[in-house]
């Protein structure tokens, strides 16, 4: 048994200061309030009044360190799921580009490998970020490979590796029943890159699709006349908005809008980060387009649009404390919770009895002090 002492816990609704957690067999066994008496453990870990909170769950990043998921090394999941966890990322889903079939099968392959023996962040399954998307929303993709959506390719890719969710443009002929493929197989369907009208939405919605993926970016705007897929975002109760909370992707009041309309179990936060994250400004690359980072924020070369961001996700979870203002035991639940809702994982996202002991332990500055992940003690 594993005790962490003086731990401020932090876990949606729940703000305990000077707590305690109790970790047996790789699960929370209790949560102790202040003053009761604490068991005999094995080891201890004194945390020192930082937050213990649930370890954060990133369903959007495509590298860091220098490496890209879909890249050439074939180190670089592990190099990446390695520096994910010193953000407090304990589960992940590394994210691929609109690449040609056979590149996202060698991603599949390298995440599977790692998936069976993680040496940082877990892999819960992949997302795949296009290719099926729509080619005036292209962003940062290579147009080169983007196609129509196939959900005979997104078996033979689920049969290498467990694909989490597939981010696609519902506007795109054939994505209708493509959403119905991908509820069958168990697959989280998003929408992105697209410029759907609201209307193509809701067709999309009614058959389950009901999640946008990073909300605002790449995707209709709002207008008066036609609300867009910004507009369905913020209107639709039942629909999940991904959010690169960098401030650079979404402006602070942005954000704030976003906090302030939506339900807060349908917001996700991510990164989307790239292969620069962790490092200088520089020249780097996107699924082999040609990327600038200047002050933090990654743009092509050739255009100038937003090309992945370099956010970390503690720093995420910094940002929307400051700019919302909302008790962190609101917020906590777009980190970690909200996401393994979504997944149908029931046992993650809460410093709560019977959950997986998947802990993060921050300070005031939200800095990253240690991580546990089953209940092992894998940073600081
Ligand atoms: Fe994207």
């Amino acid at each position: 048994m594993v005790l962490i002492t003086n731990a401020h816990v932090i876990s949606p609704d729940v703000d305990m200061p000077n707590a305690a957690v109790l970790i047996e067999g790789g699960r929370i066994k209790d949560v102790i309030a202040a003053g009761a008496p604490l068991p005999k453990a094995d080891s201890t870990y004194d945390a020192g009044g930082d937050m213990v909170i649930p370890g954060f769950i990133d369903m959007h990043f495509h590298g860091g360190m220098g490496c890209e998921v879909t890249g050439d090394n074939p180190k670089a999941v592990e190099i990446v799921g390695e520096a994910k966890l010193k953000e407090g990322v304990t589960s992940m889903c590394p994210t691929t580009l609109t690449l040609p079939e056979e590149r996202l099968a060698e991603t599949l392959a390298k995440v599977e490998a790692y998936r069976k023996a993680p040496t940082g962040s877990k892999v819960i399954g992949t997302h795949l970020e296009g290719p099926y998307i729509n080619m005036e929303c292209i962003g940062a993709q290579n147009p080169a490979y983007v196609r129509g959506p196939s959900i005979e390719e997104i078996r033979r890719l689920k049969a290498i590796s467990p694909v989490a969710l597939v981010t696609y443009a519902i506007e795109v002929p054939g994505s209708l029943e493509f959403t119905d493929g991908l509820i069958q197989e168990g697959i989280l369907p998003s929408c992105g890159h697209t410029n759907a009208t609201f209307a193509q939405f809701k067709a999309g919605r009614e058959r389950g699709l009901k999640r946008l993926t990073h909300f605002c970016n790449q995707m209709t705007r709002l207008h008066h006349r036609e609300i867009g897929l910004v507009g369905a975002g913020l209107y639709d109760d039942d629909v999940c908005i991904e959010m690169i909370c960098d401030t650079i992707h979404l402006c602070p009041d942005m954000i704030r809008l976003a906090f302030k309309v939506k339900p807060l179990n349908r917001i996700l936060l991510i990164t989307d980060a790239m292969e620069a994250t962790g490092l200088a400004d520089g020249n780097y690359s996107l699924g082999g387009l040609d990327v600038v980072v200047s002050d933090g924020a990654a743009r092509l070369a050739s255009n100038g649009a937003l090309a992945g961001s370099t956010l970390q996700f503690n720093t995420a979870l910094k940002n929307v404390a400051r700019e919302t203002g909302l008790p962190l035991a609101k917020i906590i639940r777009t980190t970690s919770l909200n996401q393994a809702e979504e997944l149908g994982i029931k046992d993650l996202g809460r410093v709560a009895p019977g959950y997986v002991a998947d802990l993060a332990v921050l300070d005031k500055d939200f800095r990253v002090k240690a991580v546990f992940v089953d209940g092992v003690r894998k940073l600081g």
